[in-house]
């Protein structure tokens, strides 16, 4: 194991060599104010060059991603990030544009973005969408603006509350507490899906949306989807789908004909963009035709004489994000749906639902699964049994998987699922991959059984053991202490 690279630092190592300074002439003089000046040179690593190379790449040969191994982590969708599409977003002709340039000299810009609308509204079922927001947590916000914007503009000032079900993602309360919402949690009956009853107990005048994602983050289909919108919409409020993980359902079904006015894609997670450690990502936002003239502007628009980006729009909530979104990662996005088309999404769709549900058929004599029931992209086992039998977490379970090589599931979400462990396998695994992930997880539920010490004290073969993760949260230690 090497030394962090203050500690390789060898004084008078440093391997740099900077071009001669060509401004020498003009005496470039700054005013700094003098509280501003440091008093002594800041302490940096002297390294050659080969060394700062061999101390980057073995970081990241530490570092576990999809290109690595299999990594099912539930609601993430971390599908394999085809290397076409990198390609795609470094053509000269977009990697090296300037967000200042004029409209006639981005043309070819301009009209991916706006034929990446088009594909968006498509897949969603919608009639226009923003490209701007950086995150699905950014779409969420910028979806929740448009919806309050909505509603003022209708002077129906009351309505000051987001219905949540309980199994939501967690950047669904927490999208509408910082927009000044009061959130209200609709319950899940047995089945796992919306609680009817407590959903129309919840309505009222003074709710302004429900947030939900379908299928729902257990995996699970809300079937009552239209009965659900039909509640909603007869109180005078608004859906809104939170489809950061269109796995489950892209190409075969759409949130815009289930009665959502208003949702976000991940392009960094249906749309092979990569994302986590790996990448910026992109949270679009769709609505219904009679929002439109609420999204953030600029939208591009065609015209006659070419493509352009139209400002006038009175009743826009504004900007979200600086410029025009994260664009190489909608060049990465567009690349992909257009490489896969209509029916390679509805495919991808298939696959992943198909892999979801021969993990939990193989999963279920050794696991307990929460809902033993046809899922869609992904599904919720739980280490309850080894909790209650052998004394052995989720958490312990989860590490032991890093020891045969696997990067653990989510885990301990969804909330309403004791000792979580919540499997999304998408449609890129092999069948030889899943398989070895069955025999793995198999092979941890018998060694809880007799040997539950090896899974306390795993991993036992990462650079980094368990960690403590209530002192590295509360106590982090964020600057070389030399
Ligand atoms: C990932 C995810 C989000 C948040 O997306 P970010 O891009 O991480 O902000 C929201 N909802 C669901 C269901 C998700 O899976």
């Amino acid at each position: 194991m090497s030394k962090v690279i203050f500690a390789r630092s060898v004084a008078g190592g440093g391997g740099f060599s900077l071009p001669p300074c060509d401004v020498a002439e003009i005496e470039p003089a700054a005013e700094i104010n003098r509280e501003f000046l440091r008093a002594e040179a800041p302490l940096l690593p002297e390294l050659s060059e080969v060394e700062v190379v061999r101390h980057y790449v073995e970081l990241s040969q530490r570092a576990y991603g999809v290109d690595n191994g299999f990594y099912p982590l539930g609601s993430c969708t971390m599908k394999y990030n085809p290397k076409i599409n990198e390609w795609a977003a470094r053509l000269p002709g977009f990697a090296f544009l300037h967000p200042y340039q004029v409209e006639e000299s981005v043309q070819g810009a301009l009209e991916l973005l706006y034929r990446a609308e088009k594909l968006c509204c498509e897949i969603g079922g919608m009639d226009r969408f923003t490209l701007q927001p950086a995150a699905g947590a950014h779409g969420e916000l910028t979806g929740l603006m448009i919806i309050k914007a909505y509603h003022r503009h209708r002077q129906d000032l009351a309505r000051s509350k987001i219905l949540v079900p309980d199994s939501a993602h967690g950047t669904n309360p927490a999208t509408a507490h910082v927009l000044g919402f009061e959130v209200v949690e609709v319950k899940s009956n047995e089945e796992g899906l919306v609680d009817l009853q407590d959903l129309k107990a919840c309505m009222s005048s003074e709710v302004a949306a429900l947030m939900l994602t379908n299928p729902n983050t257990l995996g699970l289909f809300e079937k009552e989807i239209e009965e659900i919108a039909a509640v909603v919409h007869a109180g005078g409020g608004l859906l809104y789908y939170d489809g950061a993980n269109l796995n489950g359902i892209v190409g075969v079904a759409r949130p815009g004909d289930m009665g959502f006015d208003v949702l976000h894609f991940n392009l960094h997670k249906t749309f092979a963009t990569p994302h986590g450690g790996g990448g910026p990502g992109s949270g679009p936002v769709g609505v219904k035709e009679f929002l439109s003239d609420f999204l953030p502007r600029p939208l591009v628009e065609k015209k006659e004489e070419g493509y352009c980006l139209d400002y006038d729009r009175p009743l826009s909530i504004g900007k979200v994000r600086s410029f025009y979104g994260n664009f190489g990662v909608i060049v990465k996005a567009y690349a992909y749906m257009m490489a896969l088309g209509g029916p390679g999404l509805r495919e991808a769709c298939e696959l992943a639902v198909l892999n979801a549900n021969y993990l939990r058929h193989h999963l279920q004599e050794d696991y307990h699964i929460a809902f033993k029931r046809l899922c869609k992209h992904e599904f919720v086992a739980s280490g309850q049994k080894q909790l209650a039998e052998n004394g052995v977490s989720t958490l312990d379970i989860a590490k032991r998987l890093m020891d045969y090589g696997f990067h653990p599931p989510t885990v301990y979400f969804p909330l309403i699922v004791k000792e979580a462990l919540m499997i999304e396998p998408v449609e890129t695994e092999s069948r030889e991959r899943l398989d070895e992930f069955i025999a793995a997880l198999r092979e941890i539920a018998r060694e809880a059984r007799e040997n539950p010490d090896i899974l306390h004290q795993a991993p036992h073969s990462t650079v980094i053991k368990r960690v403590d993760e209530v002192r590295a949260a509360r106590q982090p230690i964020l600057r070389w202490p030399g």
